[in-house]
């Protein structure tokens, strides 16, 4: 029998100053204000913890100039989950936003894309606009993992343990994975990077960084594909996921397993 999981999505910093043209590439309404948030996953079974990215932490905020509202092992106290407990994560890609806490958890395994790894250490990253989104010290992280026997890669669709899987999607990065988890109203997809906001996927409207265009619109149908219900499919920065799940724990974590609220349209 199948694995059930809870699914819990915590929201650790917001960004304004964005428009439109930052989320949708072709879009009519570029320049209206379009807001942007970050969230860290986690899958709970009893006392089994899996973290779905990381997040990242205050030094990294300050290089960027984009502030978080919580670090990394802020965002988990609500579930009391303390960082030297965890011991698996699944990374869905290595951007700055996902990868920039694998330090943080001493004793976690993570889990990769081949892909994803090649990719961030090949020589696309002598391009400074495909090199952006990442940063040196989250890469050396995930090499730190892997020279310390707490790396699986993965290629292509793959099981992480009963009732989660990820699957390699890429478009957005080159190997961007999303993470499909049984839950008590079916398969529920963590889409993460692979559809930032609802209106991505629904609309198939391309993100504005993409490496692979073609990859991110198969990927939309993808996610679709994976889940059982199209409530079960859970954005990676959209603002509506505070909206269509219910609060648990604190204003700033949903729980997503459970099914959306009365109000939401999706259903
Ligand atoms: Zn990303
Ligand atoms: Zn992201």
């Amino acid at each position: 029998m199948t694995d059930v999981w809870e699914v819990y999505a915590i929201n650790y910093a917001q960004r304004q100053g964005r428009t439109r043209a930052d989320s949708f590439l072709f879009d009519d309404h570029s320049s209206s204000a379009h807001q942007m948030e970050y969230y860290i996953w986690v899958l709970k079974q009893g006392t089994d913890v899996i973290l779905v990215d990381t997040g990242y932490d205050h030094e990294e905020a300050k290089k960027r100039g984009r502030p978080i509202r919580l670090s990394p092992v802020e965002a988990l106290a609500p579930l009391s989950i303390h960082p030297e407990q965890v011991k698996s994560i699944i990374c869905t890609h290595l951007h700055y936003d996902h990868a920039g806490g694998l330090h943080l958890f001493p004793n976690a395994t993570v889990h990769l894309q081949q892909a994803e790894m090649t990719y961030a250490t090949g020589p696309c990253m002598c391009h400074q606009v495909l090199r952006m989104p990442y940063s040196n010290n989250h890469i050396h992280s995930a090499i730190d993992k892997l020279y310390s026997d707490k790396l699986v890669f993965h290629t292509g669709d793959s099981t992480v343990t009963s009732g989660v899987s990820v699957h390699l999607v890429g478009g957005h990065s080159r190997g961007l994975q999303v993470v499909r988890v049984f839950t008590d109203s079916g398969w529920l997809v963590l889409a993460s990077d692979a559809s930032h906001y609802y209106e991505n996927y629904l609309e198939n409207k391309l993100f504005p960084i993409v490496v692979d265009a073609e990859d991110m619109l198969a990927g939309f149908s993808r996610i679709r594909n994976l889940c059982t219900h199209a409530t079960l499919i859970v954005p990676g920065h959209d603002p509506l996921v505070l909206d269509y799940f219910p609060e648990t724990y604190a204003s700033f974590v949903r729980r997503l397993d459970k099914g959306v609220v009365d109000s939401c349209p999706l259903q």
